[in-house]
């Protein structure tokens, strides 16, 4: 037990824990003491010097850094002190900006000094000190402006970029008064290598680092301004956030991180500047009809048509994409071209649009069955629209023709865990990575697609976890890792188990869970045996003796965990790669306690919620079995229905029967864009024009909508509330920041709206009853409602969620599969599905950047998101674009078996030789028009990392 401390703060008698310090202490019996480079969630240094406080002692002392002691006197605020507070804000606020000359000084609220110099009586205006420190500003981000002049040099930017964010941006450059916060070698902000996260914004206490306003919107001070919370709409690590939202205007000012236990206040550049799409000019705002005239029916815009008006080029990023300078590469719009598509539909009202969709469907229910009936639903819509949509396909059309991207993304790690741990939700969370020893990191890249979880992992870093990092690209995170093993792409399963057979040799294995807690080992052992590090060197590409030393680091760890990303998934064998990371850590002992698990970094922000709550073909809420009769007979119970006993169809094999007879007619499209995310674009568009009716519910006109009967203009995230639950299995409340644009409506009431024409008797008058219908339904979920969830949202199971945060750390004592065990699923490493050969000699890898989302609807109208990263291009190893004639910038076209694009060249030392990287957000090059079809047999998932393809120089058409 810690030894505790008896001071006086100000005459109250305290007791705090021994190494508390005088400000903590003071806090704690309602002291506050002013400070300036202070704040809880960084290291204190104690440089300002504003919280000095009296102890009796010979000088004043630092409240921030010097801890209590035993019978200790302090006093906060003599005459003395005060005094002494005066005359330093004097002195930092004569080298300030003028407050008339730079209005943001006041305007987000955070302006610590100039608080205190108004408290002081003290003003630039009126000192008699010399003023001004001429250093200088720099607005070269699109939204962050620095103003040297207003910089105390406090520091806590440099703490917010290095100890937090881990990004190490930010130091110092010059000497004496020309000191000044510097960006990697005093680059301007833009050129540096920030990221842009705005961590430094929200850390500094006066106006030198602020907030540039967004669409035209002036940031006003905080306290005008409404403040709504909520979560990020990205990606899967759901950070918490608040809106600052000017009601003059009906507009957000900004977005702040707001502490949860998960993020920690943290957010990326997505979550803090990619909101303002939601305010796009762009947004569905009435309901839509093609024309009569616009039939027989088929994509409407001249790139979106693709084969056969343009031989299999998705787009000429020629012409007016050619531009010189910033706009290189930059096809105006980037997206649909609204002139050229909207002319095709008349606008209808809500009753006719509606009543068609009701009629139509039921109309290719009535002749083709079940099975002629699908729907895609959304990662992005709340829990309770993914609820509602997969019980409006299987109630009102008795069809599990349901699924979303999660067949995309973690099929096959889901398939993998159900089989081997008897869940497919993370067993513990990304923060618990501060009680490992040792994590593996493969097959994703964190700081691009989960980038508030990889602060986490570099911050564990530096505090003695060691990261092993696996991945063919040398991402960012490569740099932050102990060990970095290059596999080549698709032998992940040769790589782990030769890991695996290594710590078996070495008696790495812990045999005691193995014998209580683990089936099938003897198996498993047989097939590893096989994999020596040398003969898997020769497979994955990583040395044998790289893979021995891995090996002994992994499993004399006591506590490891392995993160996987879609590197491991999106493959043929993505079912096997993840069997392989369930086998690693239930051999070495690595689940069920802290800082052990297996924890696969969900995509979208809410693709958990959205398969927790039955999104998908073969799965009720909760994952229990469509096939499962008992299952069957309690649904049918509770929706009032007789429902289909049969397994339906995943996203590939809708599109699949889209294209065959007696296959899928009719299609409900919820906030996706298959056209673009999923593979072989040229399948997608014939699988979209086949079909006899297509319903497209989202918030613009995308490229899937432009194959669409009728369009009906949805909600953005800001404009309703639901619940999303992260990859952590943090179930969380979103709020409405602001109402839907002109008639654009919430989703779950346009569901329910085409459910009651359909028939089904539904009354839902809000999301909580919704909410409260799902609950009751899922174990997992149990005892969670509207109330208890909070303000930091609650993690799942959670058995009292009104005085706990939920369980962290899953599996304990036994797994959930049938017989408590986990079971062990060896795997034979198989080749990918298309090799590399003399024609196409290059392996494609596609998936994400940090500043765009999927197929870019929202994130390329988003002012910073589009401003930093504006255009298509392939990361080529420079030896690669040397022996093809190509320099970084040039023109190059990609071509694969099923399709050409042309984009720019990035030269990256991150590439291995013989691979390259496209993103798949940008229509104007679509990776997916290279991407092959084939898919995992268990997951169903799409080799998204893997085909052959060439490129080629296009020549100078700039
Ligand atoms: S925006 Fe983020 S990465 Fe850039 S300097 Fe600030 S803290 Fe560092
Ligand atoms: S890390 Fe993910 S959830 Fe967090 S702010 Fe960024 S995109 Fe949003």
């Amino acid at each position: 037990m810690s030894r505790t401390i008896t001071a006086t703060i100000d005459g109250q008698s305290t007791t705090v824990p021994e190494g508390t310090t005088i400000y903590d202490a003071a806090k704690q019996v309602g002291v506050d003491i002013p400070v300036l480079c202070h704040n809880e969630r960084y290291d204190p240094v104690g440089v300002c010097r504003m919280c000095v406080v009296d102890t009796g002692g010979r000088v004043f002392a630092a409240a921030c850094v010097r801890p209590c002691e035993d019978g200790m006197e302090v006093k906060t605020a003599t005459p003395e002190l005060e005094r002494n507070r005066a005359t330093l804000t004097e002195l930092l606020v004569a080298d300030q900006p003028p407050r008339a000359e730079d209005p943001k000084q006041t305007t987000t609220g955070d302006n610590l000094l100039l608080a205190l110099a108004d408290g002081y009586g003290v003003a630039r205006e009126t000192t008699e000190l010399p003023c001004g420190s001429g250093r200088g500003a720099d607005s070269s981000n699109p939204v962050i402006d620095v103003n040297h002049d207003a910089c105390i040099l406090c520091d806590r930017c440099v703490r917010a970029c290095d100890d937090i964010q881990g990004n190490d941006v930010i130091g110092r450059s010059g000497k004496g008064n020309s000191t000044r916060i510097a960006f990697d070698f005093n680059d301007p902000m833009g050129a540096s290598s920030c990221v842009t996260c705005g961590e430094c914004v929200q850390a500094c206490p006066t106006g030198a680092l602020t907030n540039k306003s967004i669409g035209l919107i002036p940031i006003r001070p905080r306290e005008e301004l409404d403040a709504v919370d909520s979560v990020c709409p990205y990606c899967g690590v759901g950070c918490a956030l608040t809106y600052y939202v000017d009601r003059s205007r009906d507009a957000i000012a900004f977005a702040e991180g707001r502490d949860q236990p998960g993020s920690q206040s943290r957010l990326c550049v997505k979550g803090r500047y990619g909101w303002d799409y939601a305010a796009s000019p762009q947004r569905l705002t009435v309901p839509l009809i093609r024309r009569d005239t616009s039939y027989p029916k088929g994509p409407l815009s001249a790139d979106v048509r693709g084969d056969g008006q343009n031989n299999g080029k998705q787009v000429d990023a020629g012409g007016e994409g050619r531009k010189k300078g910033k706009d290189r590469g930059r096809k105006p719009g980037g997206l649909v071209d609204y002139a050229e598509v909207l002319p095709h539909f008349r606008e209808a009202t809500w009753d006719e649009a509606l009543d068609l969709v009701a009629r139509k469907l039921l109309e290719i229910h009535g002749i083709g069955g079940q099975g002629a009936i699908a729907g895609f639903g959304s990662a992005k819509c709340s829990n309770e629209e993914a609820y509602l949509f997969q019980k409006l396909i299987r109630a009102g059309f008795g069809s599990n023709n349901i699924d979303h991207c999660t067949r995309l993304c973690h099929a096959s790690s889901v398939a993998a865990l159900f089989e081997g741990v008897g869940s497919g939700a993370v067993s513990t969370t990304y923060g618990d990575v501060v009680n490992s020893d040792v994590v593996i990191i493969t097959g994703s890249n964190p700081t691009s697609n989960h980038p508030v979880a990889s602060s986490f992992f570099k911050q564990a870093r530096r505090r003695g976890t060691k990261i092993i990092y696996v991945d063919p690209r040398a991402n960012a995170v490569a740099e932050h890792a102990d060990y970095y093993c290059q596999v080549k792409p698709g032998t992940d399963v040769a790589f782990y188990n030769a890991i695996m057979h290594e710590l078996i040799r070495l008696g790495l294995i812990d045999l005691e869970f193995i014998a209580a807690r683990v089936s099938n080992y003897e198996e498993l052992a047989h097939t590893v045996a096989d994999y020596s590090p040398e003969r898997a060197a020769q497979i994955c590409g990583v040395s044998a003796e790289d893979i021995r030393e891995v090996a002994k680091v992994f499993g004399e760890a006591d506590a490891a965990i392995v993160y996987w990303g879609m590197g491991i998934s999106q493959h043929t064998t993505g079912t096997d790669n993840a069997r392989c990371l369930i086998a690693l850590c239930s051999i070495t002992g690595n689940v069920g306690r802290p800082g052990t698990g297996l924890h696969p970094l969900r995509g979208q922000n809410n693709v958990q919620g959205a398969s927790d709550a039955g999104l998908i073909p073969m799965f009720y809420p909760d994952y229990q079995r469509v096939a499962a009769e008992a299952t069957r007979l309690r649904f049918e119970q509770s929706w009032g229905t007789t429902l289909n006993p049969d397994v339906g169809l995943t996203v590939t094999e809708i599109i699949h029967s889209a294209l065959e007879p007696g296959g899928v007619r009719g299609m409900y499209m919820l906030g996706e864009n298959p056209f673009l995310s999923d593979p072989n674009i040229n399948k997608i568009r014939k699988a979209l024009s086949a079909l006899d009716f297509l319903v497209v519910q989202d918030i613009f006109l995308t490229e899937t909508a432009e194959f669409a009967d009728v369009i009906l203009p949805a909600s953005s995230y800001l404009e309703k509330d639901g619940t999303y639950t992260n990859t952590d299995r943090r179930v969380q409340l979103g709020r409405t920041v602001m109402d839907p644009p002109g008639q654009a409506r919430v989703d779950w009431e346009i569901v329910q709206d085409i459910a009651q024409r359909i028939g089904l008797d539904w009354s839902y008058t809000r999301p909580s009853e919704i909410f409260d219908e799902m609950v009751a339904l899922m174990p997992s979920y149990e005892n969670l409602n509207y109330e208890n969830l909070g303000l930091s949202g609650k993690l799942y199971p959670n058995e009292d969620p009104a005085n706990s945060d939920g369980t962290v750390v899953m599996f304990n004592e036994q797994f959930n599969t049938d017989d408590g065990l986990a079971h062990l699923v060896p795997a034979q490493w198989l080749p990918p599905r298309e090799l590399p050969d003399a024609e196409y000699p290059m392996v494609l890898n596609t998936g994400r950047l940090l500043e765009h989302w999927h197929t870019g609807s929202m994130t390329r109208r988003s002012f910073a998101l589009d401003a930093i990263s504006p255009v298509a291009e392939v990361y080529m190893n420079p030896k690669d674009a040397a022996e093809r004639g190509l320099a970084h910038g040039e023109f190059a076209r990609v071509r694969s078996r099923r399709g050409t694009i042309e984009l720019l060249v990035r030269v990256s030392h991150r590439e291995q030789l013989g691979n390259c990287f496209i993103p798949f957000h940008f229509r104007e090059a679509a990776a997916n028009l290279l991407t092959i079809d084939a898919i995992d047999p268990v997951g169903k998932i799409p080799e998204f990392k893997f085909c052959a393809v060439e490129i080629e120089p296009v020549g100078d058409k700039s």
